[in-house]
């Protein structure tokens, strides 16, 4: 960061990477973390946009063929004023920035302002949606140049400044950005100046996400092939030998989910381990939260029993947000985990005993099987009888009676304090559309995956909410359990699948024999 100016403003102009957010460098993740605005276009990752911090003012430049959101003026003029108020600016593009991003434009704009700046290069989508596609794109004997050219010159050209002849016969790896719209022509240009027709070609549509999809050809087919998939942007066209190293080297449309869009319904905040787990073995996730889980804005019983929490046997924690929010309670008190060291714990399941640790504590008690039941059952292998023991339960404004009533059944004095309300999210129709692959860019998802009844009874909510009731019948549904199985084909939702074991990895296994036969993938994730 430049020290010698502070006051100043300066602009980043950053490279994204060209989708998978992994492969954003880390100083261009640097940039994103210190900015105060950002200006991203379409193929950036959306997700890159999480690490910013929360008051960065966010701008969608657009960009998206056909769609100019800011014109390439405007975008200049909105750089160079945010600068000049003094703000740190992230100028963040798909790919690198020089790299047809018009980077360089933009670059010029700055200097003649005299608006400081740096450039952090990108992984640009060539090299890059040719590895996910298992295509090298130099290779010894094979390929020793490579050119990247753009399918899309500047329209206010009279003749193209591209020396087709020259580049036919001259480079061995040919790499066509934005060359969709103009495929036949850029095909018979590179055929007439002596490419032979049966040099193989490859188009690679979103590369290094998981929704990639790779066309092999050869120049003479490759047309009349994208045609026949409606192969639309954004896509890279490569032509050379190289393409032919896919067959073997092919590895990332391998894995076992791959070509599979599955929904996650859970919460923003506990969806990201399911998704993680679903994309790393290729499946393309949508996160869709069926829910939110906002704090109840009286916490004073808790507090309450935070300032008498040495008068408990037991506290009882039902979710992850649950001991999160106890925590938050705890620490605004005054106290730390030491406060807890004469109370034992219970957790209902795998995860919400994980979020426990991190907090220093080992849950006292895990049940076997995730439920209420199975919650009930543990405590009385430990004992049958509670009485004098007060047992602290904080959750859900609306969870069960089951737990309660049993324990108290036992002889304990149960005292159940809510501490947040599950609430519904709001959809616009043309998310669910999009959801759902009602729209014509995306498809149909082939899994939603519920892991309580709630999302199930959400997820049909918002369906109806937004015009889609009659979408619930063709949906197929993983469950964690019998639980919300039963929620779900109540509501008429298909499940396809039951997890064996009540948890994230059971979901996962489950789905996974679902679609491959098998329940563990060899590779160590
Ligand atoms: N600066 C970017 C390129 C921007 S031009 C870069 O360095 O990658 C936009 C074109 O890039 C698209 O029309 C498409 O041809 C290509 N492109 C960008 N991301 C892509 C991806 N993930 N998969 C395939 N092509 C991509």
């Amino acid at each position: 960061m430049n020290s010698w100016d502070r006051d100043k403003g300066i602009v980043y102009l950053v490279g994204a990477g060209p989708g998978d957010e992994g492969l954003i460098t880390l100083k261009s993740l640097n940039c994103i973390r210190r900015s105060q605005v950002i200006v991203y276009d379409y193929l950036v990752n959306e997700k890159l946009l999480g690490y910013c911090p929360e008051e960065c003012e966010r701008i969608y430049a657009g960009k998206r063929a056909g769609e100019h959101t800011l014109s390439q003026e405007e975008i200049n003029i909105l750089l160079i004023k945010k600068a000049k108020e003094g703000k740190i600016v992230t100028r963040l593009k798909g790919g690198d920035p020089f790299v047809f991003g018009r980077g360089g434009e933009e670059a010029l704009a700055l200097v003649d302002a005299g608006v400081p700046f740096e450039i952090v290069p990108g992984v640009t989508a060539a090299v890059a949606a040719s590895a996910y596609a298992g295509i090298p794109v130099t290779h010894r004997g094979l390929s020793s140049s490579l050119t990247l050219l753009t399918g899309h010159e500047d329209q206010s050209k009279k003749e193209s400044t591209i020396n087709w002849d020259k580049l036919a016969t001259g480079t061995d790896t040919i790499v066509i950005y934005m060359g969709i719209k103009n495929l036949s022509e850029i095909v018979n240009r590179l055929k007439e100046s002596g490419k032979p027709g049966n040099t193989p070609a490859a188009l690679i549509r979103w590369g290094t996400l998981n929704r990639q999809q790779t066309l092999t050809s050869t120049l003479d087919t490759i047309t009349e092939q994208a045609e026949k998939a409606r192969l639309k942007p954004p896509a890279i066209l490569i032509v050379g030998k190289v393409v032919e190293l896919r067959k073997k080297l092919k590895w990332f449309d391998n894995r076992p989910l791959f070509g599979k869009k599955i929904v996650v319904t859970r919460t923003r905040s506990q969806a990201s381990v399911l998704s993680a787990m679903l994309g790393e073995l290729g499946a393309e996730v949508v996160e869709f939260p069926t829910i939110d889980i906002l704090p109840l804005t009286d916490l004073t019983p808790l507090d309450e029993a935070i300032r008498h929490i040495e008068e408990f046997s037991w506290i009882v924690f039902t979710s992850v947000n649950g001991v999160d929010i106890f925590f938050k309670c705890l620490f605004d008190l005054g106290y730390d985990s030491r406060a807890l060291h004469k109370v034992k714990i219970a957790v209902i399941g795998k995860a919400t005993g994980k979020q426990l640790t991190e907090y220093g504590i080992k849950p006292d008690l895990i049940p076997e099987v995730f439920t209420s039941e199975g919650t009930v059952k543990a405590f009385r292998s430990i004992s049958d009888n509670y009485s004098g023991k007060r047992i602290l339960l904080p959750g859900s404004a609306i969870s069960g009676d089951l737990l309660p009533e049993e324990l108290t059944k036992m002889g304990a004095e149960v005292l159940r304090i809510p501490i947040y309300h599950n609430v519904i999210p709001e959809y616009s129709r043309e998310r669910v559309a999009s959801l759902l692959g009602v729209d014509s860019e995306n498809g149909s998802p082939d899994l939603v995956t519920f892991t309580s009844s709630s999302t199930v009874r959400n997820f049909v909510e918002i369906l109806e909410k937004t015009g889609f009731r009659r979408y619930v019948n063709s949906i197929r549904g993983a469950s964690i359990g019998p639980v919300t199985s039963g929620a779900a084909e109540e509501l008429g939702v298909r499940i396809a699948v039951e997890a064996a074991e009540q948890s994230i990895q059971g979901l996962v296994d489950s789905i996974l024999s679902l679609f491959t036969n098998t329940t563990t993938y060899e590779r160590k994730l």
